[in-house]
């Protein structure tokens, strides 16, 4: 089974959540550029007091700032075994530095979660995270659309495992998927 994978998927399909349960199976490290800024954020580190604003609004962080957070976490010793990439990249210009960094081989999957928009939507409106006003998650949905989910076929265009799975329904049954296509 590879271990070097990408996770996409838009706001709500549960790709934090399956990301980590993924990483504990597998045994590799979470790279997750939402994560790492919320830990600046926390922090108050300066890329953390300029990244706030941008990211509590639903905008995305400049690219210069993730690819290097991005490169410095994989050329660290445990995710030299394999790693798991969340949240990363979610632009053009950041899957093309990705495999500058790494190479154009080095996914072994790149693994959509598919969920329908209408679900989605029920998702955001029955979650309602105190940092996520109804203008914020409007706003990441759009920039998902726009910036993220061409990565799909920037992918399968260029000949890399492209896997879909289905992510409605319970958490440990779509966990299950995504082990199921990884092995296969
Ligand atoms: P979500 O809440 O959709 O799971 P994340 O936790 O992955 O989102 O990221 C939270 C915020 O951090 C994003 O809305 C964005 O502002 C910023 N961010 C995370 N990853 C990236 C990235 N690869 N490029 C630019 N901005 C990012």
């Amino acid at each position: 089974m590879g271990r070097r994978i990408l996770l996409l998927g838009p706001p709500g399909s549960g790709k934090g959540t399956q990301a980590e349960l993924l990483c504990k199976a597998l045994g590799i490290p979470h790279v997750s550029t939402g994560v790492m800024l919320r830990d600046h954020v926390a922090r108050g580190t300066d890329l953390g007091k300029r990244a706030k604003a941008t990211m509590d609004a639903g905008d995305l962080v400049s690219d210069e700032i993730v690819v290097a957070m991005v490169e410095e976490r994989l050329a660290t010793a445990d995710a030299s075994c394999g790693f798991l990439l969340d949240g990363f990249p979610r632009t053009r210009p950041q899957a093309e530095a990705l495999d500058e960094v790494a190479g154009r081989d080095a996914l072994d999957a790149v693994v959509v979660i598919e969920v329908p928009e209408a679900e989605l939507v029920a998702r955001a409106l029955a979650r309602g995270r105190s940092d996520d006003t109804a203008e914020t998650v409007a706003k990441r949905f759009a920039v998902y659309r726009t910036q993220t989910e061409p990565l799909i076929a920037y992918y399968r265009d260029s000949a890399r495992p492209v896997v879909t799975v289905d992510g409605v329904g319970e958490i440990l049954d779509v966990l299950s998927r995504i082990v199921a296509v990884l092995a296969s």
